[in-house]
This record gives structure tokens, C-alpha cells and sequence, in this order.
């Protein structure tokens, strides 16, 4: 090939792409956000006497996690990740534990009620990612019962739900086995629309 006309292939591929490119860049109006993430962190010392709930499981052990609910660490962070994305608050708000309804309060019903809420918000929960600092219990025996029971609870795939656990290398409170802290991630998407249903229109000949 010419290098004239390598040269108007190249003005001609160029200008296809840039017209691409202008309907790309101009949007009926402002883009909606397609996914919000959020952090949450929570830690609960041990008390003597088991057995010890973590992540919804009841793990047999002869010490617990003390708090004014079940101090479920794992569900208390999962819970603060998916509020902290909708801009939903936090668990704190939501289950004051000056209020003694919450004593003893299971935290799976706390995390339910977090995703009716995000629901009421237009969100649902895409997928989460939870890590468990502890040096006990060890926690990948467990892990598949966690997966299973936060999935079901948050209404995702047991996939889109990844659960990991660490020691803290024997440094600090988690090191002295002092108890437990746990760090959790939430990707929200919107949920559906009526709208996005399967096509309301179709089958009535427009
Ligand atoms: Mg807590």
C-alpha cells in the first residue's frame, strides 16, 4: 500500500472511531452510578463459654465473642459494609445497644434488616468480600457453613461472597488472642426496576 493511501485508510478508520467516540461521550444526562462499595470494620473481645457464633455458624468452643448482641464480628462488619454503601448509616444506628431489645439479638436478623433497608433504597447487595483476623478459631473449617448461611441472608450466590481468614502473626490484642476483628467489603448494584423486568410490552402488538 501507497503511503497516501495508508494514509487516508487511517483518516478514514480515525474518523470512524471519533464518531464513535462523541456518541459515547454525550449522555441524555448525568450517568447513574452503576455500583457503590463499602468498608466495615468490627472486633469483639473473647469471654469465657461457648459456644462462639461467627459468621451466623456456631462454632463449639469454650469461649465467646462478648457483646451486647451475639457479637458476631463478621456479621457486624458485613452488616456496617452494606449500610456504609448505601450511605445507610450504620449498625450502631440502626440496633443501639442502649435499647435492651437488642441484648442477645441475633445478628442475622441485624443483617436482614440491613438489606430491607437497602432494598427500601433502591439497592441490593452484588457481592462481598470478608476477611477475619483472629489466631482462634482457625477458620477455613468453617468457612463453607459462613459462605452458605451470609449468601442466604444478603441474597447472593455463595460465589459472589468470598470469606478468608488470617492470623495477625501473633502481634497486638489479636496476637495475645485477646479476640477477634474482621474487615468487610460490599459492592451494591441497583436493584432492578419495573422497567428492567421482562419486557411489560411485548406480546400487545405495540
Ligand atoms: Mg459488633
Amino acid at each position: 500500500m501507497r503511503p497516501a493511501d495508508r494514509s487516508a485508510t487511517h483518516e478514514k478508520r480515525h474518523a470512524q472511531e471519533s464518531v464513535g467516540r462523541r456518541r459515547m461521550k454525550t449522555p441524555p444526562g448525568p450517568l447513574p452510578l452503576a455500583s457503590r462499595t463499602g468498608l466495615g470494620y468490627d472486633s469483639h473481645r473473647f469471654g469465657p463459654g461457648g459456644p462462639l457464633i461467627l459468621g451466623g455458624v456456631s462454632i463449639p468452643a469454650d469461649e465467646h465473642l462478648v457483646g451486647h448482641s451475639d457479637g458476631d464480628a463478621v456479621a457486624h462488619a458485613l452488616t456496617d459494609a452494606i449500610l456504609g454503601a448505601a450511605g445507610a448509616g450504620d449498625i450502631g444506628e440502626m440496633f443501639p445497644d442502649t435499647d435492651p431489645a437488642n441484648r442477645h439479638r441475633d445478628s442475622m436478623l441485624m443483617l436482614r434488616a440491613a438489606v430491607e433497608r437497602l432494598a427500601s433504597l433502591g439497592w441490593r447487595v452484588a457481592q462481598a468480600d470478608i476477611t477475619v483476623i483472629a489466631e482462634r478459631p482457625r477458620i477455613l473449617p468453617h468457612r463453607r457453613a459462613m459462605i452458605e448461611r451470609l449468601s442466604a441472608v444478603i441474597g447472593v450466590d455463595g460465589d459472589a461472597l468470598s470469606l478468608k481468614g488470617k492470623t495477625n502473626e501473633g502481634m497486638g490484642w489479636i496476637g495475645r488472642g485477646e479476640g477477634i476483628a474482621c474487615l468487610a467489603v460490599a459492592t451494591l448494584v441497583p436493584r432492578p426496576l419495573v422497567d428492567d423486568q421482562p419486557d411489560a410490552h411485548s406480546g400487545h402488538g405495540g
